[in-house]
């Protein structure tokens, strides 16, 4: 079993039942544990004039390979990450793997630590483990 974070967004008009539904798929993984989810926050989108993100992060413990893994996120946004009321709207959940033990991954489909991770507030982990060493 490894540990294993990830990085939750979504910014649909109902962003948290979003995040909510993905933490519910996520303790369905198999070979996986659901460990512990952040407090969910509130983040501007990078883009202008877009609504706020609501983010979150879910720690897993899990013997699942990265891909396999990222296979499994990847069902779940498809699955969950689309508006419902509209045919095939944009997605609106985004799984990233932020942290898988303490691997240094360098795969096409797969980088790890995210390259995203630093510039993330996150209230679970805490600031000072975001930051560079
Ligand atoms: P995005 O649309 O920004 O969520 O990017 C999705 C793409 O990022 C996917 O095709 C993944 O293969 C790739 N990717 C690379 N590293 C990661 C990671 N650590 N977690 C999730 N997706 C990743």
């Amino acid at each position: 079993m490894e540990r294993i974070y990830i990085g939750m967004g979504s910014n649909l008009a109902a962003p948290a039942e979003q995040l909510r539904n993905a933490v519910d798929a996520l303790a369905q993984l198999p070979q996986t544990e659901l460990v512990g989810v952040s407090a969910f926050y509130q983040s501007d989108s990078l883009l202008p004039g877009q609504p706020r993100y609501t983010n979150a992060v879910a720690v897993l413990d899990s013997s699942l390979a990265p891909l396999e893994l990222l296979d499994a996120l990847q069902a779940i946004e498809n699955d969950q990450g689309r508006e419902r009321n509209e045919r095939w709207g944009p997605r609106t959940l985004d799984l990233d793997i932020l942290l898988f033990g303490d691997r240094l991954i360098d795969e096409p489909r797969l980088k790890v630590p995210h390259y995203h991770m630093q510039a993330r507030a996150c209230p679970f982990i805490g600031l000072e483990r975001l930051q560079p060493a």
